[in-house]
């Protein structure tokens, strides 16, 4: 395996934050920070601020993602968005299957390869995530449960499509917790996740993707995680709400 081979990617996951103004403002701070970076840089936001965005970040280095996306193209789904509308407003990256989606929204694995199904037939990278539950880790079942989260989410998903899939291993007791992994932990799974890919599908695709750790990440921590052979990019809630603070981690994937 060679990590230099794979594209890093540091993808900030905005959650419900950031009104219109604020999101224009908070990339306006970003991209100086972060215009000579060595990885890809994304900015996952709520839908209502996509295209605020999408015209801050024109011409720059920082691509836009959003959060969701429904599985059917459009119909009676209330309150929903299909990729084509995320696609129309010129975000490239959609998160799928993030663990509060799964938590308190109904998402389930079966959802989750729907969606994800969706996003690639619109030609939108899918940042898919999965991750245990800490009585999950306690019991010693990481393996089991991402094993089967990923298979079921990468059902129907050609190895030629798997090229727009990064996979963002996030334990769900290190998100918005505080607490993280440790490194060898976030690289004991993302080893095992590389190694299910070329089960799955070759070892060429599972040299390929990228792999990225979420969970508390943050400016102090990036260093060592990123150091890690499996770890190529970090998914990033919290601290990709501070401008100086998402940038320290770009820098870190950047050397
Ligand atoms: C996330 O929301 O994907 C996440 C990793 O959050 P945090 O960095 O706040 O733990």
């Amino acid at each position: 395996m060679n990590k230099s081979k794979r594209a890093a990617v540091i993808a900030g996951n905005w959650k419900m934050n950031k009104t219109r103004a604020e999101a224009k403002a908070l990339i306006e701070e970003l991209l100086p920070l972060v215009k000579d970076a060595d990885c890809s840089v994304v900015v996952c936001t709520p839908y209502l601020d996509l295209e605020t965005a999408v015209n801050a970040t024109s011409g720059s280095n920082v691509k836009v993602g959003a959060q969701n996306c429904h599985w059917a193209p459009g119909g009676a789904f209330t309150g929903e968005i299909p990729a084509s509308m995320i696609k129309e407003v010129g975000a490239e990256y959609v998160i799928i299957g993030h663990s509060e989606r799964r938590q308190y929204f109904g998402e389930t694995d079966e959802t989750v390869n729907e969606r994800t199904r969706a996003a690639l037939d619109e030609g939108l990278t899918v940042i898919l995530c999965c991750g245990e539950l800490l009585n999950e880790r306690e019991q010693g079942i990481m393996e089991e449960v991402v094993g089967k989260q990923l298979k079921v989410a990468l059902g129907g998903v050609s190895e030629e499509e798997l090229k727009n899939i990064i996979i963002a291993y996030e334990p769900v007791w290190a998100i918005g917790t505080g607490v993280t992994a440790t490194a060898d932990q976030a690289e004991e799974a993302c080893a095992f996740i590389r190694a299910l890919i070329a089960k799955l599908y070759s070892a060429e695709a599972a040299e390929a993707i990228t792999i990225q750790y979420g969970g508390s990440m943050n400016a102090k921590n990036a260093a060592e995680l990123l150091s890690k052979e499996n770890v190529d990019g970090g998914l990033i809630g919290g601290a990709s709400l501070k401008a100086p603070d998402f940038a320290a981690i770009v820098a870190a994937a950047s050397v």
